[in-house]
C-alpha cells in the first residue's frame, strides 16, 4: 500500500492541533474539578429529597431552577409530567446532540447512616439517579462557561419515571418521546450514563451492541372451578394447573431458546385460593421476562401463550395472559460506540475503561435509541477500600462521590468531541 506524501503544512500544524486538544482537556478537567463541592452538594440534596416515579415534583423544580439560573435557553417543564428539557446553544453553528439523566427514586428504606440520608422514610435514591442529575447539571454549568467556543446545541433531558410508574400511568422516556422531547430540534445523537457499583470510581464501562435487557411484565390468570377440597373431581383445580404451568414455562429457557441467547423468565408472585378445604377458582401469576434480542422477546411471548393454552386446556381450565412491554433492549450502535470510545479512553485513561457484559437489568434509555442513535455507558462508583460496593436497588446503596467529577469530565468531553465531529 502506498501513501501520498502529506503536505508539509500538516506536519507543522499537527503539534499545534495536539496541544490545542490537550489544552482543552486540561481546561475541562480544571473546570470540572472546581465544580466538585457543588456537585457533591447537588447530589446530596437530591439524595436527601428522593421522590418516586411520576412524583418528582420537587426534583423537577430544583432542576429547572438550576438550568434557568445557569442561563440555558428554552427551559421546558412538565414534559411527561415532571420531565425537564432545556437547550444550550453554543456560540458557533453546528449539530444538535442530547444528554439524558433520569430523576426518580425507589420505594426502598435507606439503612445508611450518613449526613445526607434520605429524609423521606421508605424512599431512596437507590439507583444513583441523584448522581445522574448532579453530573448532568455539572455538565450544563461547565458547557455554559465554554459557550462561545461550542459549535452546536446541546439538549438537556431530565427524565422522570425511569423505574416504572404505577400501572396505567403514561410515564418515562416513552412518554417524553411522545410529547416531543426529541423534536424541535431533533438531536443527531443522545448520550446517557448510569452508576455501576461493580466498577470502581474512576472506571467507565461500556458495551458495543446490547448492553441492558428488554423487560416485560406479565400477568397470568388460570381459571378453574371451585369445589370442596375433598371432592376435587367436581371442580377444576387451578393450583395444580398453575404448578404445571410454572414448570412448563421454564422449559422456554431450557428447551426452546438457543442456549447462547440469554433470557430470564421469572415468576415472582403466585396467589390464589381461600383455605385448605376449598378448591380455588383461580390462581394469578406475576412475572418478568428479560432478553437481549427483540426477536427472541417476541418469540417468548408467543411460546408463553402456546404453553399456557396447552397446559390449561389439558385440564379443562381457561387462562388470560397479559404482557406489558416495559423496556426494550438498550443497544449501543457499534459505529457510535467506536466514535465515542477514543474520547472516553483519553479522558478516563485507557486502563480505566472496561468492556462489560450485557446485564439482565433494563433501562428506558432504549426508548430514545429507537428514535435516534444513542450511547449509554457505566460510571464506576464503588470504592472497595471504603467498603462502598452495595448493589443497585439495595437499602445501603451508596457511591464514592469522586465519581461525580469523572462523570462531568467524560460527558463534557463526549459532547465537545461529538459536536466538533471527532474523531
Ligand atoms: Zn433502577
Ligand atoms: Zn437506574
Amino acid at each position: 500500500m502506498r501513501f501520498a506524501p502529506l503536505p508539509a503544512a500538516v506536519f507543522l500544524l499537527l503539534p499545534a492541533l495536539l496541544s490545542a486538544d490537550a489544552a482543552r482537556d486540561a481546561d475541562v478537567a480544571r473546570r470540572a474539578e472546581a465544580l466538585r463541592p457543588k456537585l457533591v452538594e447537588m447530589r446530596r440534596d437530591f439524595h436527601m429529597n428522593p421522590e418516586l416515579s411520576n412524583r418528582e415534583e420537587r426534583t423537577a423544580r430544583v432542576v429547572a431552577e438550576r438550568l434557568r439560573a445557569l442561563g440555558l435557553d428554552d427551559v421546558k417543564t412538565g414534559v411527561a409530567r415532571h420531565g425537564v428539557v432545556a437547550l444550550l446553544k453554543g456560540g458557533k453553528p453546528g449539530p444538535v446532540i442530547a444528554l439524558r439523566a433520569d430523576m426518580d427514586a425507589l420505594p426502598v428504606n435507606e439503612t445508611l447512616d450518613v449526613p445526607y440520608k434520605s429524609r423521606t422514610p421508605g424512599v431512596k435514591h437507590a439507583c444513583g439517579h441523584d448522581v445522574h442529575m448532579a453530573v448532568q447539571l455539572g455538565v450544563a454549568e461547565l458547557l455554559i462557561q465554554m459557550r462561545d467556543r461550542i459549535p452546536g446545541t446541546i439538549k438537556f433531558i431530565f427524565q422522570p419515571a425511569e423505574e416504572g410508574a404505577p400501572k396505567g400511568e403514561p410515564a418515562g422516556a416513552r412518554q417524553m418521546v411522545a410529547e416531543g422531547a426529541l423534536d424541535n430540534p431533533r438531536p443527531a445523537a443522545i448520550f446517557g450514563l448510569h452508576t455501576n457499583p461493580g466498577l470502581q470510581a474512576g472506571q467507565i464501562g461500556y458495551a458495543a451492541g446490547p448492553m441492558l435487557s428488554s423487560a416485560d411484565r406479565f400477568w397470568v390468570r388460570i381459571k378453574g372451578k371451585k369445589a370442596h377440597a375433598a371432592w376435587p373431581h367436581l371442580g377444576i383445580d387451578p393450583v395444580v394447573i398453575a404448578s404445571e404451568a410454572v414448570l412448563a414455562l421454564q422449559s422456554i429457557r431450557s428447551r426452546r431458546i438457543d442456549p447462547q441467547d440469554p433470557i430470564v423468565l421469572t415468576i415472582g408472585k403466585i396467589e390464589g385460593g381461600d383455605r385448605e378445604n376449598i378448591i380455588a377458582d383461580e390462581v394469578r401469576l406475576l412475572g418478568t421476562i428479560r432478553t437481549l434480542n427483540e426477536d427472541t422477546r417476541s418469540r417468548i411471548h408467543k411460546l408463553m401463550d402456546e404453553i399456557l393454552a396447552g397446559v390449561t386446556s389439558a385440564h379443562g381450565a381457561a387462562y388470560d395472559l397479559e404482557i406489558e412491554r416495559q423496556y426494550s433492549v438498550t443497544t449501543n450502535p457499534e459505529a457510535l460506540a467506536a466514535a465515542t470510545l477514543p474520547t472516553i479512553e483519553r479522558i478516563a485513561g485507557k486502563q480505566n475503561v472496561v468492556t462489560t457484559k450485557p446485564v439482565s437489568g433494563a433501562e428506558d434509555f432504549s426508548e430514545f435509541q429507537k428514535v435516534i442513535p444513542g450511547f449509554f455507558y457505566w460510571l464506576g462508583v464503588a470504592n472497595s477500600q471504603r467498603g462502598i460496593n452495595a448493589a443497585l436497588h439495595t437499602a445501603d446503596y451508596d457511591v464514592d462521590e469522586a465519581s461525580l467529577v469523572v462523570g462531568v469530565k467524560v460527558m463534557t468531553s463526549i459532547v465537545l468531541d461529538t459536536l466538533e465531529g471527532r474523531p
